[in-house]
């Protein structure tokens, strides 16, 4: 308060000079004083100037209800001090209640008593300032965020609505792979059962350059059989229909029949294929199928990208309630940035039209799905040029959904699921 302050002073008493305008000079404080004699003028002055504060000194006080509710609907704020004649606490509570920041009688009138009502009224209007401020500010918050929870609730349904549509043609998808995989199958059946019965030694009649025509008509035969079993397979998958038929079986003779369908390819490439079975207990409770169909994925997609060297198989119990099945390469390895990616659908690591190595890129989307609906965890571990290492964890006993239709089939984001058996021979 040590600056020079503003103060106006009414007082409608219109022949003596102002006795509040005479205290106020007397308290010391650095003030400038503007003294009016009416409302109407207070008013225009008010509009017009700053002050820091206004003393109204009334003889009538309906005036100065009159004068406050004017500066009330102008919105004029201003520390305001009401001065009376008598002490009437009722009328100060009301002047107060109107928007007054203090009163205080006349008779009491004294340079001490005006400054200090002039501190208090003016710490007052600055705290009730503050206030406003806060309140507005409130009230702003609150109205963004009722905004932004409008443009929020908007958003939601309109992802729900996406979410809706994507359903819908995610089921057409599966709908249509799974048809489409199915109506070919019988034909292809067909064109490979004919091709054997022409190949059979009694059917006879075949020139050579006919046999190796069907030769080559029964291969492609079946590797279209391949790829069709592979998107049914997997359209199965993805629709949570895949059933998995487990049984109690020997693990060690399901990796030996895998290995051994895979053998000639790594021979055909001069690779060596090592077993090491390591299991104390070879019985485990899952699906036979399934499992040989993980081992020979793995396998074959060692042979495929592996130019020399070894490929190896273990497998080991981990626990009593646990078995390990590693296949390892010496093959072109894997960058551990595609780690996540390769278990994506129709993901693979070289994506170019040019690309060497064939595949639909759906094999360890496949693995990945099965492991995970048997309750079981696949690890990668790989060096570009050096080789790659799948770890698949598995319970010796899985367990079964209650629902097996309405399995969520993968842990990772993205992948879809199905059986893939590249280059086996069926
Ligand atoms: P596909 O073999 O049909 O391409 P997969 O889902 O089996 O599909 O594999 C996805 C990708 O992961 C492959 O295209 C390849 O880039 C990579 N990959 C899988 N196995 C190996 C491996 N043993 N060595 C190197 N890369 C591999």
């Amino acid at each position: 308060m040590e600056e020079n302050l503003k103060i106006l002073v009414i007082d409608d008493n219109q022949t003596d000079p102002s006795i509040v305008s005479l205290a106020l000079t007397q308290t010391g404080i650095s003030m400038e004083i503007d003294e009016v004699k009416d409302g109407n003028h207070a008013l225009f002055v008010l509009i017009n100037n700053h002050y820091d504060c206004v003393f109204l000194d009334y003889l009538q006080n309906q005036d100065s209800f009159t004068l406050i509710r004017k500066l009330q609907s102008s919105g004029i704020k201003v520390p305001l001090v009401i001065l009376m004649d008598s002490a009437s606490e009722e009328i100060g509570r009301e002047l107060i209640k109107l928007g007054a920041s203090e009163y205080f009688v006349k008779s009491r009138l004294s340079p001490e008593t005006i400054a200090q009502i002039l501190r208090s009224a003016m710490r007052i209007h600055h705290a009730e300032m503050r206030l406003d401020l806060v309140n507005q500010q409130l009230k702003e918050s609150r109205e963004q965020l009722v905004s932004q929870q409008r443009e929020l609730t908007a958003q939601q349904q309109q992802i729900k609505q996406q979410n809706l549509k994507l359903l819908e043609i995610s089921s057409l998808k599966s709908v249509f792979l799974a048809t489409i995989s199915h109506e070919l199958r019988t034909p292809m059946n067909a064109i490979i059962g004919f091709s054997q019965i022409l190949l059979r030694p009694k059917f006879g009649q075949l020139t050579n350059k006919q046999l190796d025509m069907v030769e080559k008509i029964l291969k492609n035969g079946k590797n279209l059989l391949i790829k069709i079993n592979e998107v049914l397979d997997f359209s199965q998958l993805e629709s949570g229909k895949l059933e998995l038929k487990p049984e109690i079986l020997d693990l060690s003779k399901v990796v030996s029949n895998a290995v051994t369908k895979i053998r000639p390819l790594a021979e055909a490439k001069n690779l060596s294929l090592l077993v090491k079975i390591d299991l104390e207990n070879t019985l485990v409770f899952n699906d036979a199928v399934r499992l040989q169909q993980i081992v020979i994925n793995l396998l074959s997609n060692a042979v495929k990208f592996t130019e020399s060297g070894n490929i190896w198989v273990e497998i080991r119990d981990i626990t009593q309630n646990q078995v390990i099945i590693t296949v390892k390469d010496t093959g072109i390895g894997i960058a551990s940035q595609d780690f996540q990616n390769i278990f994506a659908a129709f993901h693979q690591v070289d994506q170019g039209i040019g690309r060497k190595y064939s595949g639909t890129g759906l094999g360890l989307a496949i693995i990945d799905s099965l492991v995970d609906i048997m309750g079981g965890k696949i690890d990668i571990e790989s060096q570009l040029g050096v080789g790659s290492i799948f770890e698949i964890k598995l319970p010796r006993k899985i367990n079964l959904a209650p629902d097996l239709g309405s399995v969520v089939f993968s842990s990772h984001e993205n992948s879809f699921h199905s059986v893939y058996y590249p280059h086996l021979k069926l």
